[in-house]
């Protein structure tokens, strides 16, 4: 009884002019999300940048270690041989592996890539006055 009920159901669907409308609509909507996640993934990649710039701020600042005692062991730190961002996984400043030059939806300058230790994606905002 159901079995019949179900088979008649798809016939009906196969012939119904309904469907193609149904189906280009969905296909509209999931054009249209697809957009929309494009869009929030920038924005969370801008989030997480501006997450990372005040992180490493904050490690710059030494919690716990004062100021004075940050900026001596800085100043004999070896020059770093590519861009540096934050890695929030591991809570430390990593060079960033196969950085490349992003901007980012709010038009700031960024390198992107990821982790050399974990792999987790990192972001280093350039800083405004060498953007270019
Ligand atoms: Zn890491």
């Amino acid at each position: 009884m159901a079995k019949k009920r179900k088979a008649a159901a798809g016939v009906a669907t196969a012939r119904g002019s309904g469907r193609d409308r149904q189906v280009a609509r969905l296909e509209q909507r999931l054009a249209r999300l697809v957009k929309d996640e494009a869009k929030r993934s920038r924005q969370l990649d801008e989030v997480r940048a501006r997450q990372a710039e005040l992180r490493a701020q904050i490690a710059d600042l030494g919690a716990g270690g004062g100021p004075g005692v940050k900026a001596a062991t800085e100043v004999g730190a070896p020059a770093p041989d590519g861009p540096r961002a934050y890695c929030m996984r591991e809570k430390r400043k990593v060079t960033i592996a196969g950085a490349e030059r992003v901007v980012l939806g709010n038009g700031r300058h960024a390198y992107a890539g990821s982790c050399p230790d974990c792999g987790a994606r990192v972001i280093a905002i350039v800083a405004a006055g060498t953007a270019g």
